[in-house]
């Protein structure tokens, strides 16, 4: 696929064609940055839920769920920082007239300097073919090495002026990169000023009774509050997580991603409770282990990086993203964080109630301190279906469209498909979508020659087609086709499900953390 941004494009337009995500509210032009799943989105989305929720609570003894409400008392948003700080830095242009985040301006910036040096390597390494040694270039290519000095020093610079609330000389770093508005090119800004993300709605019925509540912006609250009553009706032992997954809302400045960066989005975040003086070795722990977990889905390695940052949050001693390579770059996919004591401390100074932890092993009692692995479901999503949407050329000169989806996440596992609409071979078709329902998503189709069939499985995703011939009267056979490689194989229809099963389970996919 021709460059990055027809790629995206189509990523859009494939998943509208296919029934995985549509505008909110399209029938009224939609509702911008908001998206609905439908009947194959759905599907994706939640295998990729309990796949996370798998590796999460079922795999882990010492990890437990919760399902918090999205609504809370107004109190814990004080408490957790985000009504003073839960703020973006935006700036408007003034000719445009459109309204862009100062920092992903900036960041963008770096992307393109990220994007110089990855065609630098990539000429290089046509040049020198074999013998080219990637990180020899890294390190000693003048050019190179300039344009990853001048990112890093960009980053820290803006790191460094978020954190003092320096907002004048972030607007100076951008007049000095001479950053122009990306629809117009005009460099005529405003000054940057701090924006709150949190979106207010009352509770209560009469005006001056009603209590001002916001949506939650994260779900990590509701973990936080919680935490006494799960550890004492769990009778949990430090350090034990707990994992929640919901929706979070955010009036994003930027929403022009697609299902990237959403009003309302999905997380799923789990708060593991340590000694503390422990949370470094945790916090390590955890990055190594969110990493084997996006690396089990066998979605490249390459294609994943980790970004520890040099801003922290107000709450965090370490923090890291790992970033996965979307069709617009690479972009945070999900972060890790080391939070210190900093939540608990809180609410327990808003609530007056003490949140703390008596510690058998050393006799003592303290407030636990937190490492939170927070990714974002609909940004996952986003991340496996643009990596498996495919355009082979094909060795008789044509082009297919294939949805490579880890069979483990595929919507529909299955199509089974009868040759001919005839003969008695769609009640046998019928049979054995019938039997493979109790275990598997499996649909039927009739329609079109089996070739058009076949492709129209290949751009939905679906692992395999099962086709009813003629001889299956006979020989109780049936021919598979496996949608990544094309091979046909021959088997009993007695064989297929655990023929499936081995290719879908969990199980097999999680064994390869
Ligand atoms: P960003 O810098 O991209 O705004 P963030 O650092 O604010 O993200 P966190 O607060 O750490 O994000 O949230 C954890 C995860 O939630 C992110 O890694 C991302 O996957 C997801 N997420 C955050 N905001 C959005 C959004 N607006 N739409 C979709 N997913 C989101």
């Amino acid at each position: 696929m021709a460059n990055q941004e027809d790629k995206f494009k189509k990523v859009v337009s494939h998943a509208k064609e296919y029934g995985y995500v549509f505008q909110s509210s399209e029938i009224y032009d939609g509702l911008s940055a908001v998206y609905d799943y439908a009947q194959n989105g759905v599907e994706l989305k939640k295998n990729i839920r309990e796949y996370w929720w798998k590796a999460m609570v079922q795999m882990n003894d010492n990890i437990v769920g919760l399902d918090a409400a999205i609504f809370m008392h107004p109190t814990t948003w004080k408490a957790s920082g985000h009504v003073d700080a839960f703020n973006d830095p935006l700036i408007d242009n003034k000719d445009s007239k459109k309204r862009y985040r100062a920092d992903v301006l900036i960041e963008d910036y770096v992307g393109k300097l990220d994007a110089k040096i990855e065609k630098e390597v990539a000429k290089a390494a046509k040049r020198f073919g074999e013998s080219f040694d990637k990180t020899e270039f890294l390190a000693t290519n003048t050019r190179v090495v300039g344009y990853k000095a001048k990112g890093e020093a960009i980053l820290q610079r803006m790191g460094k002026s978020l954190e003092k609330e320096d907002l004048a000389d972030v607007k100076l770093l951008i007049e000095e990169l001479e950053i122009g508005c990306p629809l117009s090119g005009s460099k005529n800004w405003t000054d940057v000023k701090q924006f709150n993300l949190m979106f207010g709605t009352k509770l209560g019925a009469s005006a001056d009774t009603a209590m001002d509540l916001y949506l939650r912006p994260e779900t990590a609250q509701g973990i936080f509050v919680n935490f006494l009553n799960v550890q004492k009706t769990g009778r949990m032992k430090i350090p034990f997580g707990i994992a929640q997954t919901g929706k979070a809302f955010r009036n994003e400045i930027v929403a022009r991603q697609f299902i990237f960066r959403m009003r309302e989005f999905e997380q799923m975040e789990m708060q593991f409770f340590v000694r503390p003086g422990t949370q470094k070795e945790w916090y390590e722990q955890w990055k190594e282990n969110r990493l084997k977990w996006h690396l089990s889905l066998g979605m490249g390695e390459d294609n994943y990086r980790f970004h520890d940052h040099d801003k922290l949050a107000h709450y965090a001693d370490a923090a890291a993203d790992i970033e996965f390579r979307f069709p617009f770059g690479f972009k945070e996919l999900e972060g890790i964080h080391s939070r210190t004591d900093f939540d608990l401390k809180a609410h327990e100074e808003h609530s007056g109630k003490k949140l703390q932890y008596f510690d058998p092993e050393i006799n003592e009692r303290y407030v636990p301190y937190v490492v939170e692995t927070s990714i974002g479901l609909d940004r996952m999503f986003l991340a496996v279906f643009s990596n498996s949407l495919q355009e082979e050329a094909l060795e008789n000169g044509t082009t297919r469209t294939v949805l490579k989806l880890p069979a483990v996440l595929a919507p529909t596992k299955a199509a089974v498909l009868p040759l001919v609409k005839k003969d008695g071979l769609p009640e046998i078709a019928k049979k054995i979508v019938e039997d493979l329902k109790w275990d598997f998503n499996v649909a039927y189709d009739e329609k079109d020659a089996v070739g058009r069939r076949y492709r129209r499985q290949d751009a939905n995703g679906t692992p395999f087609c099962i086709t009813v011939d003629h001889d299956t009267l006979t020989d109780d056979s049936v021919t598979i086709r496996h949608r990544d490689t094309m091979e046909q194989q021959r088997v009993k229809i007695s064989e297929l499900k655990a023929l499936i099963k081995e290719e879908v389970d969990v199980k097999n996919w999680l064994m390869k953390m």
